[in-house]
């Protein structure tokens, strides 16, 4: 039988040094909602599990007008989804933390643990990207920061270290900007992304200001459609701009053909999910 020591420390001081001394051997758990899972078939197997939950860090969840949000890499999508400061500033993240699973793995599920799952079609992920969110890293060596869509590097890879941990994410604040987070599922619920986008964007007068659209389950990893946002800087978001961006989204994603659906469709919803995004973050912003 597989041995497994668990350890649930409650500072990250002593959360990097189990990490540490556990080396490739060791993994963070959150909820577990995917790590169990893992671990149950097989594909992953840690002889040490530090847990997360009881780090102060990893469950920070608060918002600071200059700054921006900090989210704790281990706080319950639950929580992040009823918190009315995240539903009045960050909607598009609110939109993406609700769709994961039922009540009960919202319950456990983090958003910190969505993202280094690392899967291409994880709903935070690209919700993350399109906010300008960064990763903040720890480990032995110190502390460093990641931008999400440089954080997942492959199918269930990331960038971290395996003495490195996901504190937090840093989210800035919205400068008169919204965003917005729409899937595509085969049936109502608990299913897995067969395309998912997020937006968001800035007005000032109706101008656009800054755009970002982050893709998901549409390449090896989660990305950033940059030159799709960046096309509708300086532009009011009208029918065409938005047509525009929707087509280099389009040319930004490279899908596989697999059960969930070809990549002509999936190429075809990266079209339809960036535009209804744009059109709702921009309403969003417009309101603001
Ligand atoms: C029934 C069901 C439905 C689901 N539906 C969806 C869905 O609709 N959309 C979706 O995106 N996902 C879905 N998931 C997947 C899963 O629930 C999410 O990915 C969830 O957010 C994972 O968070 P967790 O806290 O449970 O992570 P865990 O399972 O605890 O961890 C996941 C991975 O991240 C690592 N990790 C966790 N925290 C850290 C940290 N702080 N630092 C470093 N590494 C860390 C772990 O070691 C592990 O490798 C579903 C899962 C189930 C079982």
């Amino acid at each position: 039988m597989h041995e497994l020591n668990y350890e649930a420390p409650t500072s990250l001081d002593q959360a990097i040094s189990v990490l540490a001394a556990a080396g490739e051997n060791g993994r963070m758990l959150a909820g577990g909602t995917d790590l169990i899972i893992q671990m149950r078939a097989g594909v992953r197997q840690p002889g040490q599990v530090i847990d997360a939950k009881k780090i102060p860090e990893l469950q920070a969840l608060s918002f600071d007008a200059q700054t921006g949000l900090q989210l704790g890499a281990a706080r319950a999508c639950c929580e992040i989804i009823a918190d009315a400061t995240v539903q009045q500033h960050y909607p598009g993240l609110a939109e993406a933390a609700a769709l994961i699973g039922s009540d009960q793995i919202l319950a456990r599920a983090s958003v910190g643990g969505n993202v280094c799952n690392g899967s291409p079609a994880a709903d935070t992920t690209p919700a993350l990207i399109a906010l300008g969110a960064v990763c903040q890293i720890a480990g032995p060596n110190g502390t460093r920061e990641v931008a999400v869509e440089d954080f997942v590097t492959a199918p269930g890879q990331t960038v971290l270290a395996p003495n490195e941990l996901l504190v937090a994410f840093r989210i800035p604040a919205p400068q008169g900007s919204a965003d917005c987070y729409q899937r595509f599922i085969p049936r109502n619920e608990m299913d897995i992304a067969v395309v998912g986008v997020g937006s968001c964007v800035a007005l000032d007068d109706d101008t656009c200001t800054a755009a970002r659209i982050g893709l998901g389950a549409v390449a090896a990893r989660p990305l950033l459609a940059k030159e799709a946002g960046d096309s509708l800087i300086g532009k009011t978001l009208d029918d065409a701009a938005i047509d525009a961006a929707a087509q280099l989204a389009q040319q930004a994603a490279s899908p596989i053909s697999d059960m969930r659906g070809t990549a002509e469709f999936r190429t075809h919803l990266v079209g339809v999910l960036t535009r209804r995004t744009l059109k709702e973050a921009a309403a969003r912003a417009r309101a603001r």
